[in-house]
């Protein structure tokens, strides 16, 4: 599997995902299709899937358009309110991508129909990679700012490491994503201290309330 990360509008991440051994590819949040067909071209590979991950124009806008640029895609979302949908999917729901395996995994926070994706080589050693359209959500810097505000962190020198060589924070690994990422913190005190809540699913309300509003302060 390779994934090509594609910067998309100021602040959001495109992902082009490709099955090495038959050339099928999926794109992920498409919403500027004319650097995907670009991307496409340049790999040689055939494009046959787009994965929405939430209706919001900066990950859903692009839809319509690509569908028309290349005609029979298949669109797969878990919201009705995804332009060009095809395929609703649900929690578990599992599809292909030339020989690769893709799980859908319903996560209602960010929106209702939120859905990420879990993608597998099955027999093979090759890692999986999980496509959420979030922590793109906001550009990276801003997702740093946004986590320091919080005072939520614990290893604050990864998150410092990885700006300082000037990488984006996607992709990442789960493992790190439990250091830096609020949203998978919930369960720890200083974060439900930070929300004034005791249990996860309340501080996972309360963060996602306050990162939805949250605005990157101009000096
Ligand atoms: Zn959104």
């Amino acid at each position: 599997m390779k994934v090509e990360l594609l910067p998309a509008l100021t602040d959001n991440y495109m992902y082009l995902i490709i099955d090495d051994d038959t050339k099928e590819a999926a794109i992920v949040d498409p919403v500027q299709p004319q650097k995907v067909i670009e991307m496409v071209k340049k790999h040689g590979v055939k494009l046959t899937t787009l994965l929405t991950t939430h209706h919001h124009w900066d990950h859903a806008g692009g839809n319509e358009k690509l569908v028309k640029l290349e005609p029979g895609l298949k669109v797969y979302g878990g919201d009705d309110r995804i332009g060009a949908l095809t395929h609703k999917v649900t929690h578990l729901s599992t599809l292909q991508v030339g020989s690769l395996n893709v799980k859908c995994l319903s996560t209602p926070c960010h929106t209702s129909g939120h859905i990420c994706y879990f993608v597998s080589k099955p027999g093979s050693s090759e890692p999986p990679a999980v496509f959420t359209g979030e922590g793109s959500g906001v550009c990276p810097g801003d997702w740093a700012f946004f986590a320091k505000t919080l005072l939520v962190w614990g290893d604050t020198f990864l998150l410092q490491e990885k700006y300082s060589i000037g990488e984006p924070t996607v992709p990442s690994t789960i493992a790190e994503e439990f250091t830096y990422n609020p949203f998978m913190r919930v369960r720890e005190k200083t974060v439900q201290q930070h929300a004034g809540e005791t249990d996860p699913v309340t501080t996972m309300r309360a963060i996602r309330k306050e990162k939805d509003h949250f605005k990157v302060p101009k000096d």
